[in-house]
């Protein structure tokens, strides 16, 4: 969850470990810190907030000279938000230095055991643990070298990490391992051998400096020195790793003067939607062209049913996937949510399809999920934007998102590409069923317009913003919508929560009456979702009853609708489009409210609290 990078070469560490943290902030944000190896000793810093309160720290002590560091933003699992907490964490000498990602499940033993023998925490830390038994693999093999007394070390813990390693007895050598939390290997100085690398948690960190990267797999541990590396795992037998390169400029990585990440990606999402279509329609043949799927088409012919699973945002999309696959594949879907399908015990049956669906491709529940599929023989597919990640590896066959870093917390141009593609998956399954050529090449059709149907709507958003400071003072907020756009309501409830702190309910409009109406007064505004599509009629009763009860209603409605004006007190105009698709476009003002209503409020909504980009964390 949170942002590990570690440095070995020519350069100062220092500066580019700031930097990278700075870089990985959205990953996790609540405490940071560095230790940077010097002739003299080690030199750490740590503290409380983002990277700028770490950055003050540091600004006394410029000219520090040192070119092996780690360094480390923290998402906290164990042990409250403070400096004591803060990564790297050292051993007893002061010699060792880690950073992790993850949650080590088995340190309260490990924690009382080293206690026994001595040693001394300073943090509450699960992490702690670890610099502990290095400290004591150093002792019992001192000849043996860091990485083989790390991986002594490892051959303890239980639970998920990835952690980057320095010790000052070693000044040339650098330490990368992973188990189920993501690490790659940058490799800098313009080719292997140069003796340059970076390890960081994912590459936005690193692609200022290089766009080399190997990704580190499960139970991996890497040794880096200016001479080279060296990959193995955690049986001593080494692994050839190739490298890959990474497409993502480092341009795509800034804010292009916009206030905020968020703000650019919801503007970002028309060229999003056109990077993640090109080439995949063939509007001839009614279908869709997938590069990812091509060795998969045999199985989705045969496939009796589909299993989505996904978190948060990513779960909404997939309920938007399922409704479109049952009413234009014929094909029996079911969507859970990622932590609860690998929980509870589901039942698969020949012919199960499982797709996964992760921006980052690094969520832990989502990889569980895949991982249990896998086990039992099911056949597994990705949604993924980000290329290399443990989800794009480990299923085995899906469709790369295309859109580019998604820096925001609160996902926006991830969520609109993850329903395109599942619009251009409907394509693929439903003419290998039972879709008509027209049905498909009408649906190909529409999908291509999408983009320009976005901008219209983006070019509604100051208007949209006056709404939200109109509503600034709710307390709560309902999301109303019916089939396609009952995910999209919870997904506009989701945004606002994350990023205003405001509470909002989504609720399918029918629903409404079996309980959640009883909160409806004239304090509680309600958004609904009303396009001109087969649940019409039924919004408009349901916000009718709304009305009756003195609750204020700003609909989402289609362009040309006068009669939504009548009952609701706002409403925001969205192009006509295809009901399959209107997600597409209903989702746009929401999270452009949520976004103006979160700033308005005066929050960061690039660094919503508690949150983090890529939860890594179960
Ligand atoms: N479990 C560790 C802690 O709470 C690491 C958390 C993280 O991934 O940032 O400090």
């Amino acid at each position: 969850m949170c942002g590990i990078i570690g440095y070995i070469g020519k350069r100062q560490a220092l500066p580019l470990l700031v930097e990278g943290l700075r870089r990985m902030e959205y990953r996790g944000y609540d405490s940071a810190g560095v230790a940077v190896a010097m002739p003299s000793g080690i030199f750490t810093a740590h503290a409380v907030g983002m990277i700028n309160a770490l950055d003050e720290k540091l600004a006394a002590l410029s000219g520090l000279a040192g070119t092996l560091g780690i360094g480390h933003t923290r998402w906290a699992t164990h042990g409250g938000v403070t400096e004591q907490n803060a990564h790297p964490h050292a051993d007893c000498t002061g010699d060792v230095w880690v950073a992790h990602n993850g949650i080590i499940e088995n340190y309260s033993e490990l924690k009382n055991e080293l206690t026994a023998r001595g040693h001394v925490f300073r943090s509450e830390t699960d992490t702690e643990v670890l610099p502990h038994l290095i400290e004591e693999a150093a002792r019992a093999y001192p000849e043996a070298g860091l990485g083989e007394q790390v991986r002594v070390a490892l051959q303890k813990i239980i639970g998920t990490y990835g952690i980057v390693v320095l010790d000052r007895r070693a000044p040339e050598t650098l330490i990368a391992a992973r188990n189920f939390s993501p690490l790659l290997i940058g490799i800098g100085g313009g080719g292997i051998g140069d003796g340059e690398y970076f390890v960081a948690s994912d590459a936005s960190a690193v692609l200022k400096h290089t766009k080399e990267v190997i990704y580190l797999d499960d139970g991996e541990i890497a040794v880096l020195t200016p001479r080279g590396h060296h990959v193995s795992d955690l049986g001593r037998n080494t692994r050839t790793k190739t490298s890959e390169r990474i497409e993502w400029t480092d341009d795509e990585v800034k804010k292009d003067g916009y206030a905020h990440f968020m703000l650019k990606e919801i503007h970002g999402e028309p060229e999003a939607i056109e990077n993640s279509i090109r080439g995949r329609i063939v509007l001839e043949e009614g279908g869709a062209r997938l590069g990812g799927l091509a060795d998969a088409l045999g199985v989705l012919r045969e496939a009796q049913r589909i299993l989505i699973v996904g978190c948060g945002t990513a779960y909404h999309a997939g309920r938007i996937g399922e409704y479109m696959l049952e009413e234009y594949a014929s094909i029996p879907v079911e969507t859970d949510i990622a932590s609860e399908f690998r929980y509870r015990k589901p039942v698969f049956r020949p012919g199960d399809v499982l797709l996964a669906i992760s921006q980052s491709g690094e969520t832990a529940d989502t990889l569980a999920a895949v991982r249990e599929a896998k086990q039992k023989g099911v056949f597994t597919l990705g949604i993924v934007n980000v290329v290399g990640s443990s989800i794009a590896r480990e299923t085995h066959a899906g469709v790369y998102q295309h859109i580019g870093p998604e820096i925001g917390v609160a996902s926006t141009k991830a969520f609109t590409s993850q329903v395109a593609i599942l619009a251009l998956l409907t394509l693929l399954v439903g003419r290998q069923r039972d879709m008509s050529l027209v049905t498909g090449e009408r649906i190909g059709s529409e999908l291509k317009k999408i983009p320009d149907l976005m901008r219209e709507i983006l070019k509604q958003e100051r208007a949209i913003k006056k709404i939200a400071a109109k509503y600034k003072n709710a307390q709560n907020f309902f999301f109303l919508g019916r089939k396609y756009n009952l995910p999209v309501a919870l997904e506009g409830a989701l945004k606002l929560k994350e990023i205003s702190y405001v509470h909002a309910e989504g609720c399918g409009a029918g629903e409404l009456k079996h309980g959640p109406i009883a909160m409806i007064d004239k304090h509680l505004p309600s958004i609904c979702i009303v396009p001109h599509d087969s649940t019409y009629e039924k919004m408009i009763s349901n916000m009718e009853e709304i009305r009756a009860r003195k609750g204020p209603i700003i609909a989402i409605a289609t362009e040309g609708d006068e009669r939504v004006q009548t009952i609701a007190d706002d409403v925001i105009y969205i192009p006509k489009t295809l009901e399959m698709l209107t997600p597409l476009l209903s989702v746009i003002p929401l999270q452009l409210f949520a976004y103006h209503f979160g700033v308005q409020h005066g929050h960061d909504v690039d660094k919503p609290r508690n949150l983090a980009k890529s939860v890594t964390v179960e």
